[in-house]
């Protein structure tokens, strides 16, 4: 007769990389095909609220209405609030150090996360007007912008 052997929680640092493809749903699909096709960026309106999100989103975030009026923002924004990157990771798209930034673009009432480049860090500021530099190589993802770079 064998007796359980009661063993302590064991925890197993790793990490996992999975490739993957995923439905951008509509309104993510029609985001990244006209800044792919077009390189023009699009958010969304809520007629009801008066606010443009961006990345467009089906719902508002304050009324819960569905959300189908695309509008072209930008190119043009300004940096919302910024942080230096100094360690690389397998999930960034690129390795440090590197300037990651919130760009409310002209148009939009939301910031969105991205690359800011171009720029000394010491010189980098709440404020500073950014506008977009598009990849040569388009894939229809969030990477078809660069990154953004100072005015
Ligand atoms: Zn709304």
């Amino acid at each position: 007769m064998t007796k359980d052997k009661a063993y302590e929680p064991f925890e197993v640092d790793q990490r996992m990389v999975a490739h993957s493809n995923y439905w951008a749903g509509e309104m993510g699909s029609r985001f990244y095909i006209t800044l792919r096709d077009k390189k023009k960026i699009l958010g969304v309106r809520c007629t009801k609220c008066n606010k443009t999100f961006w990345p467009p989103r089906t719902t508002c975030v304050f009324c819960f209405s569905k959300l189908d009026e695309l509008v072209e923002i930008g190119p043009y924004g300004t940096l919302e609030t910024f942080t230096l990157v100094t360690y690389s990771e397998p999930v960034h798209p690129r390795k440090a150090p590197f300037v990651y930034g919130i760009v409310k673009l002209d148009g939009a009432d939301t910031g969105m996360a991205h690359f800011i480049d171009e720029v000394d860090f010491n010189k980098v500021h709440i404020g500073m007007r950014v506008k977009p530099v598009f990849a040569k190589e388009k894939k229809g993802n969030i990477l078809d912008i660069q990154y953004f770079k100072p005015i």
